[in-house]
């Protein structure tokens, strides 16, 4: 019998006097556990009904080249709404033409050979009609630890064999409430005109005994064969993330208790009235405030926090060392997605949180910053419409073109322009070369990842601009320095750096174990890498995770 192994809940109670009862009861055991997993996997499945996160997916394609190494060929991204209350229904938010009208294609066809956004949100659910012990076989495999979380690993297996939708593979059960936080394998079933994915589905816990599901890896093929018409898809490698799922609820409560423990303060200074130049500034405040709070609404922006100080951080080192008092002062924010992009509303620097994920060090940072805080000092401005409060009603899908922050190309020379000459006197004036070898990197991928660098609001980085020659001053011509050394990582691997908090939207930077070598095919710059969570539980958090802890170390190490 294998239930012999699956003991460890059973042997921590300790003494058994007969062999035979303890098998028994073990057996027993096993079942009361497994009837307590599947419960819980139902109240979460209806739990889940209540929310609409925000889902990106984000597809890179692998092809073998002439010497049968693999490599990128190209990508697809998809951003929408989840309306879970409706199953996996799926509102886009991206509508782009050509290429991506096609993943929106069969949606009746739910895992057609065209990707279908709804099929990687399935694999939020492990089955949803009939988890349970007359359709699966589970098997105890031991204890591990996921973070912080320890777990109980079993295998689960469909009692039918091949029946179609079923899973097939491990889960991970944390071991105080049975919630089910990481399960890892594939759908039972492929057929000619659907295929299921590889995947690992992660859930993160939000507090309140809830888990939430985060993050989804999948992966298919490994590249190195020609794809096969009708049998198979593509290589790729995807990944797809959900957030804000407490949009909506929680800045409402916030700022009402804020409200509430406010004492109104009177400003006692005689000088209360605006000139009309003041009047200006603040209309235009008033307006890149407006368009914030409308993004950070919708989960597109996350809320005030470290990670922003970061960048603050890296703007006032600019700031200071070119002698710049910019009023109102410049602050900075960082958009959710993936997608690499930044740019400036009035004096509110946003850089995207993909971006912030794969830039190499602080250097490059400073070079994607100061090319912004070149648009604020040359005076570009926003459209300050977004000052009434009328332009911040519309339809949800319609954000994409409701908002727009894209420089014209004048615009964009001159804030390279203005960038290196701000970089020039700053102390980031010797860590141009990183910068330079990152953009070269994005422009010499750019063709295999046409959908990560195609912005959402603002301006796509600016990867023919020459940083390096004209900060060390040589020659315009020496623009492409040498081929990076070995060691030099010059661009992150998506998921590189930041950490979302899905339930509230709040980022942190990672923080993991610097590594020692890097093999040359394990940097994998820009591209999809399996995501292993450190997971913990809310309220329980040690004092290394609170909040001073975590703002204190950002501002003593301000290296991104
Ligand atoms: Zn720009």
């Amino acid at each position: 019998m294998r239930i012999r192994k699956s003991l460890p809940m059973v042997l921590a109670l300790g003494a058994m006097p007969l062999a035979a009862f303890a098998q028994q009861s073990a057996t027993s055991s096993k079942l009361e556990i497994v009837d307590k997993i599947v419960a819980q996997e139902r109240a979460e499945v209806q739990s889940l009904r209540q929310y609409s996160p925000l889902v990106e997916t984000y597809i890179q394609n692998l092809r073998p080249d002439k010497l049968q190494r693999v490599v990128l060929d190209t990508d697809k991204y998809f951003l929408g709404r989840a309306h879970l209350a409706k199953g996996v229904e799926l509102e886009p938010l991206i509508h782009s033409a050509g290429n991506k009208r096609k993943i929106f294609g069969g949606l009746q066809n739910l895992f057609s050979m065209e990707y279908v956004p709804r099929g990687f949100l399935q694999m939020i659910f492990l089955d949803e009609n009939g988890f349970d012990r007359q359709h699966y076989n589970f098997e105890y495999i031991h204890r591990e630890f996921l973070g912080e979380v320890r777990c109980l690993v079993f295998d689960v297996d469909p009692l039918v064999k091949g029946q179609k939708g079923r899973f097939v593979g491990r889960i991970w059960v944390e071991d105080q409430d049975y919630h089910i936080v990481r399960f890892n394998g594939n759908y039972n079933g492929s057929s000619r005109t659907s295929y299921y994915f590889n995947f690992d589905s992660w859930r993160q816990n939000a507090g309140n005994n809830q888990w939430l599901p985060t993050f989804i890896y999948s992966e298919e093929g490994n590249g190195q064969n020609a794809p096969t018409k009708n049998v198979a898809p593509q290589a790729f490698r995807a990944q797809t993330r959900l957030w804000g799922y407490a949009l909506g609820h929680i800045q409402e409560e916030q700022e009402l208790s804020k409200i509430l423990v406010e004492t109104p303060v009177k400003d006692q200074n005689a000088a209360n009235d605006f000139s009309p130049i003041q009047a200006q500034r603040s209309w235009s405040r008033l307006a890149e405030d407006n368009v914030a709070i409308s993004l950070e609404r919708l989960g597109l922006m996350a809320p005030h926090g470290d990670v922003d100080k970061v960048l603050e951080t890296v703007v006032n080192n600019l700031e200071v060392t070119n002698n710049l008092d910019i009023d109102p002062e410049v602050r900075c924010r960082v958009l959710m997605t993936s997608t690499l992009e930044s740019f400036t509303m009035g004096h509110t620097i946003v850089v995207s949180r993909g971006l912030v994920d794969v830039l190499p060090d602080e250097g490059s940072l400073a070079a994607i910053l100061a090319h912004e805080l070149g648009h604020v000092v040359l005076g570009h401005r926003m459209d300050t419409q977004f000052a009434f409060f009328s332009r911040l009603r519309f339809d949800e899908k319609e954000t994409f073109h409701h908002f727009g922050f894209a420089r014209t190309p004048e615009e964009e020379q001159a804030a390279n322009q203005k960038g290196i000459e701000l970089l020039m006197q700053s102390p980031y004036k010797d860590q141009s070369r990183t910068a330079q070898l990152f953009l070269q990197a994005l422009e010499s991928r750019s063709k295999e990842i046409p959908n990560l660098i195609s912005p959402h609001l603002g301006d796509r980085v600016p990867t023919t601009w020459a940083i390096t020659s004209a900060v060390s001053g040589a020659q315009p011509s020496a623009a492409t320095p040498a081929a990076p050394a070995a060691n030099v990582v010059v661009a992150l691997p998506l998921g590189g750096r930041v950490k979302v908090e899905p339930w509230n939207d709040e980022l942190q930077l990672l923080k993991s174990k610097p590594l020692g070598a890097v093999a040359e095919y394990e940097k994998m710059p820009f591209e999809v890498a399996p995501f292993v969570l450190y997971l913990t539980r809310q309220g329980d958090h040690s004092s290394a995770e609170t909040p001073s802890a975590v703002s204190a170390k950002s501002d003593t190490d301000s290296k991104p």
